[in-house]
């Protein structure tokens, strides 16, 4: 039974003291419930944040929310000035990372061979990648959102091994849906994640197919992720803005369906 999951990206958002705040709060308000063993939730804050996040966690006793970083560098180590590597975070502890997102494919340039590089950097050093794809606004408008995800997908992680490709967390994010409060439908999601997963299979199988988490990321939020996690191809959500409000995020963790 694959794994639903929530995951808040903070992005470039919050002081030490604030999130020191919400990694608490998050936590109160979730541990209040038992943990679901086949739902996942990944904190993901700024690097710089990562350890303190982490330690807050472990002293507060909760073992069931994991952290992630919002990218790493494809190169081990090196001249690279302001850059963070895969073996860097997996020294931490940290256990996922998000790979490719929309504004680091816009404003930094990351091209699909780079996000292979940053993938393979990712696996290497045993952290989940969290791989972000989706379609601008005009590339939806020229019916050409199906081959701009496929490639993106294709290019990125169809080199994989199916073992490998086993550890990659998908998740869907039309870009004109990012920080927008334009969220995609119920059915353009449910749409987009049955052909991703359908392109999974095609090349690795219906087991691995199956067994991918997808999420879908695009101004979800407390209002309408129940709805959007009862789509049969959708496994939870990557949050942005609504990440950053504790009883927001909690409200959307417990979003996923528990009869799962
Ligand atoms: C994101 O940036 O990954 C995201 C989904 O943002 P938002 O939820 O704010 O649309």
């Amino acid at each position: 039974m694959r794994k639903k999951m929530v995951a808040g990206n903070w992005k470039m958002n919050k002081t030490l003291p604030e999130a020191v705040q919400l990694t608490t709060e998050i936590n109160q308000l979730l541990q209040k419930k038992s943990a679901h063993p086949q739902h996942i939730t990944v904190l993901c804050p700024p690097f710089l944040y990562l350890q303190k996040v982490q330690d807050i966690l472990t002293l507060l006793g909760n073992t069931t929310i994991k952290t992630g970083a919002q990218n790493c560098h494809q190169q081990e180590q090196g001249a690279f000035t302001g850059e963070v590597s895969a073996p860097m975070l997996q020294s931490l502890g940290v256990e996922y990372v998000i790979i490719g997102h929309s504004e680091r494919r816009e404003y930094f340039n990351e091209t699909n061979a780079q996000l292979k590089e940053k993938t393979d950097a990712a696996l290497r050093h045993h952290l989940l990648p969290i791989f972000c794809c989706g379609e601008k606004l005009a590339q939806r408008e020229e019916n050409c959102h199906f081959e701009t995800v496929r490639s993106q997908i294709a290019e990125s992680l169809f080199h994989l091994t199916p073992e490998d490709f086993s550890r990659v967390i998908i998740a869907y994010e039309p870009v004109w849906a990012i920080g927008t409060g334009k969220t995609a439908t119920t059915e353009q999601a449910q749409e987009m994640h049955a052909f991703i997963r359908a392109q999974i299979a095609t090349k690795y199988g219906a087991a691995v197919a199956n067994e991918t988490t997808i999420l879908y990321g695009g101004s979800c939020n407390a209002a309408n992720a129940k709805a959007l996690f009862e789509q049969p191809d959708v496994d939870g959500g990557l949050i942005g803005g609504a990440s950053l409000k504790a009883p927001d995020f909690a409200a959307i963790v417990n979003s996923l369906p528990q009869n799962w």
